[in-house]
């Protein structure tokens, strides 16, 4: 790749979480020659029968293609394992749908496993000679004097205590690489929790094994208050996200009220996921809190860095917290080119350049959950303004 440099061999850099944004980080900084270590709290996720934690699916975007494409591995992803939505389909309460159309030009998003993402990016890592993954590896303190980090196995308890030149803290929206940044003056930070929760139910595949509904659509059932969606995966199910006031989530008690509230405002929904897995999915799980982070600066001195969720978590009614989050390591790769590498350049440049595009984002996004609330009561044309956005 074009200005690939081995005079970083000597800068050891410490990436703090192995998400989606983390492993790319790595890889990024693995083509520029330094010598990465990867630190993630969980197990191996390519080792695990089944992956705790959030949303199942998501929808990638340009930003996220772009960044993708940069290490080579945006084809083994978007072009063989994620699914085209090309509009969005709206259900109407009465049953009836109708789509809408990303753009004229047929330009899409895509539907893509959170796992299968992670895991190709965990590979590709692996791949470079000058990255070393550590799994377990819990970061339970750090001292950004002297830059260094004490890591807790989450099974054993034991520590052990690792030094870098850079720390970047890819470790999602409870960061801990924040927490300490944030022990420091001059930092910036806020965050919001919203009235709303989300839950994730599923549509099986159909006694075919095929799609239950059409599969090159973004699936919205928009509700006033309540709101659900649904992305197609590749094992022609569909992940259903139930977006609705905690206080909602909380009055329904039995399955009677889950399904008179089901009859009254998804009725279309109920065979497709099936009365008796609904019930049982909706009762086995509970609502999900969502929060919103902004902080600015992002980095103190040449030594840390937040990139991701940890530095700008957002609501999900953009679609493009995982977009902007992999869009971050592009622009950090892109200052680091320029400036030559000298990180105590890179880092404040990053901060002034990234941080009002990123705030942006999470405004709109926050914009959006109100916007898309009050969907059932617009007009058609309103609705369909609204739409635009996500
Ligand atoms: P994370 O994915 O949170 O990864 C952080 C990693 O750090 C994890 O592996 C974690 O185990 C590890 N870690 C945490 N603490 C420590 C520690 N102390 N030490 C070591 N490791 C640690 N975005 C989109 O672009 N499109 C979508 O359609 C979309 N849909 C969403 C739907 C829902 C319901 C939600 C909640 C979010 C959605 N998002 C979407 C947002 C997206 O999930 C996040 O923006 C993205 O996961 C951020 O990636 P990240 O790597 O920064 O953080």
């Amino acid at each position: 790749m074009e200005g690939k440099s081995n005079k970083n061999s000597d800068t050891q850099v410490a990436v703090v979480g192995a998400g989606l944004v983390g492993s790319l980080e790595a890889c990024m900084l693995a083509q520029r020659g330094y010598d990465v270590h990867l630190y993630e709290y969980r197990e191996d996720i390519r080792t695990l029968e089944h992956v705790p934690g959030r949303s199942i699916n998501l929808a990638m975007s340009v930003r996220g293609r772009t960044a993708l494409r940069h290490i080579g591995v945006e084809d083994s992803i978007i072009a063989h394992h994620a699914i085209p939505m090309r509009a969005r389909m709206i259900h109407r309460p009465d049953g009836s749908t109708a789509a809408i159309p990303y753009n004229k030009d047929g330009q899409c998003i895509y539907s893509v496993g959170r796992r299968f993402v992670n895991e190709v990016l965990l590979t590709k890592a692996e791949s470079f000679p000058n990255v070393t993954c550590h799994f377990q590896h819990r970061l339970t303190a750090m001292d950004i004097t002297t830059r260094t980090m004490t890591f807790t196995n989450p099974t054993t308890e034991e520590t052990n205590t690792r030094t870098a030149d850079l720390i970047i803290g890819c470790d999602g929206a409870f960061s801990a690489v924040r927490k300490e940044m944030l022990k420091r003056a001059n930092l910036n930070y806020s965050q919001n929790y919203i009235p709303h929760g989300y839950m994730e139910l599923c549509i099986p595949a159909d006694k075919h094994g095929e799609f239950a509904m059409p599969p090159n659509y973004l699936h919205i059932w928009p509700r006033g208050e309540y709101m659900m969606i649904a992305l197609p995966n590749q094992d022609k199910s569909w992940t259903v996200t139930l977006f609705m006031p905690f206080n909602i989530f909380e009055s329904l008690t039995s399955p009677q009220i889950l399904m008179n509230f089901f009859q009254q405002n998804y009725p279309d929904a109920i065979p497709l996921i099936g009365e008796e897995k609904l019930v049982k999915d909706f009762f086995a799980n509970k609502g999900l809190p969502m929060i919103s982070v902004k902080c600015s600066p992002y980095h103190v001195g040449s030594s840390c860095l937040l990139l991701g969720d940890a530095a700008h978590a957002m609501v999900p009614f953009y679609g493009q917290g995982m977009n902007c989050g992999m869009e971050d390591c592009l622009v950090f790769d892109e200052l680091l080119t320029k400036l030559d590498y000298d990180l105590s350049l890179v880092l404040p440049a990053y901060s002034a350049k990234r941080n009002p595009d990123a705030e942006a984002i999470v405004d709109l996004a926050m914009y959006n959950y109100v916007e898309m609330r009050d969907m059932v009561n617009s007009r058609w044309f309103l609705l369909r303004k609204k739409l635009d956005n996500f």
